[in-house]
């Protein structure tokens, strides 16, 4: 076993990492110039349990956590690279990183027009998107217990205050939850909320419980501490108040569900993270997983195929595949459409039914998560054949609709209308006024 004692390393003390004596000084001020405008953070049960350091450079844990060169452009990496070159102060490289990250799409999906209000006072710590389903982003959880290179929530973690959704108030969300009878699900998400100390994770529960909300069904919670700090549910002191928090929820008849962040199947392996899944297991709560494709790290159906069937041995239910959001360093992690469909398909062809529990791949797009059922050839001619899994409008769910086939389309975007179509049936919905869109969502029955 490692060492149980959290330990985190970002760009200001990562020459520390004993395993960064294996670095050329042109590998490290790599991460000192990507690491300046992305976020990097990664902990010792990461560097000493997950990483295979004798093949550091081509291994997915590594690529999954550390700043690589191409996930900035050569003229940002340039411009940073001259400035701290030249040994240029703080405040002038943080003013280029921040017009940096302006470019990289920070609020993708339309992620900051979904700010719901209750009684006229707005809830920036909650996003409420599909009518079933509410996400909540507690204050306490901005932080995750090491950074994906290919995170879509940076700009949460980069300090950029005007684009982070947490909040305090509780007893607003709880009266948010009571006026839409909609809503069966409350999503903890963060960055990670189990990054909270069980006290106060311990108290948003025991709100819930409290508020006796006769339509909240499920609680879930989305995290990657499986993967990058297992010992948050076996060694951390408070590891005991977590699990029976959970215990209480379950207890109450809530089902309560992990939302497991795992990206591949090296995070799977550790004795560490059995124990974690079992004790999460002993209190009755149910595990199911999720992750993008990502070309360097995933982007093979091998490496799915193993991950899922590993999950289901361990008693896991496979849930999401994505495809690379529309932001940061989408342009090194994306892999085009078709490819992430051929990977889909192909681990999906590789195991039982019981491992078929998986949806995707998966865009996260504005209207909603979109995902690709394939190629389909019409008289010789390739479309695109999709379908909503969700939607703003619930009523756009489980509709097959066609795109013009286009193998270099990476997202949503880059799809047009096929068959004659001038658009998607969605976009005259779109393009109406977003808050009369919402409340017609809101009223839907
Ligand atoms: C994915 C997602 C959910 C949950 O969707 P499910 O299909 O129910 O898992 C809820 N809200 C937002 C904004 C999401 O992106
Ligand atoms: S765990 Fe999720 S929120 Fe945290 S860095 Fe990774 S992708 Fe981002």
């Amino acid at each position: 076993m490692g060492n149980i004692k959290f330990k985190s390393y970002s760009n200001h003390n990562y020459r520390k990492i004993p395993q960064m004596s294996l670095l050329s000084e042109e590998e490290k001020f790599t991460i000192d110039v990507v690491g300046s405008v992305l976020p990097f953070k990664v902990n010792n049960y990461v560097i000493d349990e997950l990483i295979d350091w004798d093949n550091f450079s081509t291994d997915p844990i590594y690529i999954l956590t550390f700043p690589q060169k191409g996930m900035l452009s050569e003229k940002h990496f340039a411009k940073v690279a001259n400035l701290i070159k030249v040994g240029a102060d703080k405040t002038e490289i943080k003013k280029v990183t921040d017009e940096i990250r302006l470019q990289l799409n920070p609020a993708p999906a339309g992620q900051s027009s979904n700010v719901p209000e209750v009684n006229g006072e707005k809830l920036p710590g909650v996003q409420h998107k599909y009518r079933e389903t509410m996400l909540f982003f507690p204050q306490q959880g901005q932080t995750c217990h090491a950074y994906c290179t290919f995170c879509f929530r940076w700009p949460q973690f980069t300090q950029m205050d005007e684009m982070k959704f947490a909040m305090k108030e509780i007893e607003l969300v709880i009266e948010y939850l009571k006026q839409h009878t909609k809503i069966t699900d409350f999503l903890f998400t963060g960055g990670d909320p189990m990054v909270m100390k069980s006290k106060i994770f311990g108290a948003y529960v025991d709100a819930l419980i409290d508020a006796d909300i006769p339509h909240l069904k499920t609680i879930r919670i989305g995290t990657k501490s499986l993967a990058y700090w297992p010992y948050r549910y076996t060694h951390d002191k408070d590891a005991p108040e977590l699990l029976a928090t959970i215990k209480k929820a379950v207890d109450m008849g809530i089902h309560v569900s992990f939302m497991g962040h795992f990206n591949h199947y090296a995070e799977l392996k550790t004795k560490a993270v059995k124990d974690a899944i079992k004790a999460i297991q002993s209190t009755g709560a149910i595990i199911r997983t999720q992750s993008p494709v990502m070309r360097n790290i995933n982007a093979d159906a091998n490496v799915w195929a193993t991950m899922w069937r590993k999950q289901v041995d361990l008693g896991l239910i496979p849930y999401y595949m994505f495809l690379a959001r529309d932001t940061g360093a989408q342009d090194y992690f994306s892999v085009p459409i078709v490819e992430a469909w051929d990977v889909f398909r192909e681990a999906y062809k590789k195991v039982s039914g019981i491992v078929r529990t998986v949806k995707g791949p998966s865009m996260s797009a504005n209207p909603g998560k979109v995902q690709v059922l394939g190629v389909v050839k019409i008289h010789g001619k390739k479309y695109f054949n999709l379908q909503f899994v969700q939607g703003r409008n619930p009523d756009w769910v489980g509709r097959p609709f066609f795109a013009k086939y286009d193998e270099k389309a990476i997202w949503i975007d880059d799809l047009y209308p096929a068959l004659g179509e001038e658009e998607f049936f969605f976009e005259e919905y779109l393009n109406r006024d977003n808050k009369v869109a919402d409340e017609i969502i809101s009223n839907i029955e």
